[in-house]
């Protein structure tokens, strides 16, 4: 038996040398093919989610996307026959509960993410202003 590896060319550059993380398997939303993260490009038909409902559905069909509440990620099974449905072009019946809770999960996580870095920063320069004062109040 051969073991040859599949293509290895991976070296693609995304848009704006954006970090691809090492994720399993999401698919497209539009025509089920693979594709290496939720927000990624579609290698196969270039869709590529824009909207909150399209990255929550994205995020749906990934197979890494951990959300409790919402019961994520669905089991491969599941997986299997949403992409089974995509492929033929079959609609889907969307959970909107399931969905609605992705999205805020997702608003979340990017309210955090805008508000982390100026905290942080915040958070040091209070400590550093601190420390002076402490070393000032021993030292002089
Ligand atoms: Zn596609």
């Amino acid at each position: 038996m051969a073991t040859e590896r599949p293509g290895n060319s991976s070296a693609k550059a995304g848009d704006g040398g954006r970090v691809v993380r090492p994720r399993g398997s999401a698919f497209c939303l539009c025509c089920g093919a693979l594709k290496e993260a939720p927000e990624a490009r579609c290698p196969q038909c270039g869709f590529e989610p824009a909207s909150p409902d399209e990255y929550a559905r994205s995020l749906v069909l990934c197979e890494d996307f951990q959300l409790d509440s919402a019961e994520l990620p669905l089991d491969a099974e599941a997986l299997d026959r949403l992409r089974e449905k995509i492929v033929a072009k079959v609609p889907i019946e969307w959970d909107e509960a399931m969905l609605a809770d992705v999205k805020s999960h997702v608003e979340e996580m990017e309210r955090f993410s805008k508000w982390s870095l100026p905290l942080l920063l915040g958070g040091l320069g209070v400590l550093v202003a601190g420390a002076a004062v402490l070393v000032r109040a021993i030292f002089f």
